[in-house]
């Protein structure tokens, strides 16, 4: 180890000639064994002496590869798929073959300049001021919670009497925040929402206010509002609940780890009006702005309340911290961190950002195409025309254990990977077309089956 050797020359031939054939084409939907049989096949792998470079790729490009589903597989519609372009995954492995550290200006400055420069990018589209910034990491649960942890330090600083904090959300909002409340040990106001499942401010102010009532000495550190919940695409109204978040002085956050990728396009941009209000917003890259796994972009308006909340402090990292410098490491829950904010930088500077607008029109064109043939489908209900790229339907007829039935089956055939959601306590289908390679034939196909 630790020598470059003819035997390692070679094995690098062999992974880049891999990695090539992997972006080149388009790759089988693949999908899970059991571990008895991935075990049968690959038997114990970690050995004293080592099965070689040359062996344990092939254990890996035969066998466990083709055991992971391929998430960028045009047909692959459940959750929220992923689509990285070709430039931000070969700039993958351009940052893992350089050992670049992303924590501290001293060390990772260049990289950490071009991350800087992608946060601004968004920053920008969001409209927040100039002295806004943040940091990548690894995604929206952990930006969620980094984000809320900051909240909650602003709102101790300048309520040091409150006894106990809560974090208020729509009842549709997405799970992580539920999660942070439980690592922060805060209080979880979940805000009753009208049947469209759109929080409004007049949804909010009421909820906050009973919270108060009947919680004397406690307050709300923070609103979050989801721009684009991950099962629908639904929006909250940003304007008004940013507008009872200023009037409460509560810190307003803006979940958006799927929709806010619409920031790129003027037409979807438009659909976030009051984004500019937020003290703190997220967006993953993973989702709907072509990245590899894992990078999520965490915004605020003023990082400075951010620093103070999570800026570590040691002896060996003084000399980081005395520097007048622009650390990552202290604008979220890490310190040792992967530059994961590269891969998007570098396609986004190479492509330019025209084609990350077009390739967001792309998707939801298809969305907007495929609500139009499940409206003409005979045994189809659209649940509703898509807000953004998700499509959700229902099939005449079906109980969860038919959904179920179905979904194995395809992707058993091999023919897409969409799996049951629900809705108001009933199953229902959802695609969620974020991949620009997923055509109208791929949507046909699987529609087919139904
Ligand atoms: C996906 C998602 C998250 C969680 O993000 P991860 O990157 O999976 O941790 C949070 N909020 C919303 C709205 C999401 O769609």
């Amino acid at each position: 180890m630790h020598e470059f050797t003819p035997e390692i020359e070679r094995v690098a031939q062999e992974i880049l000639e891999y990695s090539l054939l992997r972006l080149k084409e388009n790759p089988p939907l693949d999908g899970p064994k059991s571990e008895e049989e991935l075990f049968s096949i690959v038997g114990k792998t970690i050995t004293a002496r080592g099965l070689g470079g040359s062996e344990t790729l092939k254990l890996f490009t035969e066998t466990l590869a083709p055991a992971c589903i391929s998430t960028d597989h045009p047909r692959y519609l459940a959750f929220i798929p992923s689509a990285p372009t070709e430039l931000a995954n070969l700039f993958d492995l351009v940052v893992g073959a350089s050992a670049l550290y992303g924590g501290s200006w001293l060390e990772g400055a260049g990289a950490v300049f071009a991350e800087n420069q992608t946060l601004r990018w968004l920053a920008d589209l969001a409209g927040l001021p100039e002295a806004a910034g943040g940091v990548f990491v690894q995604g929206g649960t952990i930006g969620n919670l980094s984000a809320l942890v900051a909240a909650r330090k602003s709102a101790q600083k300048a309520k040091p009497e409150v006894i106990r904090w809560a974090v208020a959300c729509s009842s549709e909002a997405h799970s992580s925040i539920a999660s942070a409340t439980e690592v922060m040990d805060v209080d979880l106001i979940k805000v009753p929402v009208q049947p469209d499942g759109i929080m409004r401010g007049s949804d909010l102010e009421p909820a906050l206010a009973k919270y108060r009532q009947e919680n004397p000495g406690r307050d709300i550190c923070a609103v979050v509002a989801t721009a684009g919940t991950t099962n629908l695409g639904i929006i909250d109204d940003l304007p008004s609940i940013g507008k009872v978040a200023r009037n409460e002085k509560i810190w307003f956050h803006v979940d958006g780890a799927y929709g806010l990728a619409g920031l790129a396009n003027p037409e979807t941009l438009k659909l976030f009006a009051g984004v500019e209000m937020a003290d703190s917003f997220i967006v993953d890259p993973h989702k709907w702005l072509f990245a590899p796994f894992d990078a999520c972009a965490l915004l605020y308006r003023n990082p400075e309340l951010a620093r103070e909340a999570h800026t570590q402090h040691a002896g060996y990292l003084d000399t980081l911290n005395d520097a007048d410098e622009w650390n990552p490491s202290d604008y979220a829950i890490q310190l040792t961190r992967r530059t994961r904010g590269l891969p998007l930088w570098f396609s986004l500077a190479a492509h330019g950002t025209d084609a990350y607008s077009e390739a967001i029109d792309k998707t939801m064109e298809i969305a907007r195409q495929s609500a139009e043939l499940i409206k003409q489908h005979p045994n189809l209900d659209l649940l509703m025309e898509p807000n953004l790229s998700i499509v959700a339907f229902t099939r005449k007829g079906w109980q969860l254990a038919d959904y179920r039935a179905w979904s194995e089956k395809l992707l058993a055939d091999q023919i897409g990977f969409v799996t049951p959601s629900s809705h108001k306590g009933q199953p229902i289908l959802r695609f969620a077309i974020v991949n620009p390679w997923t055509q109208m034939s791929d949507i046909e196909a699987i529609l087919a089956t139904l």
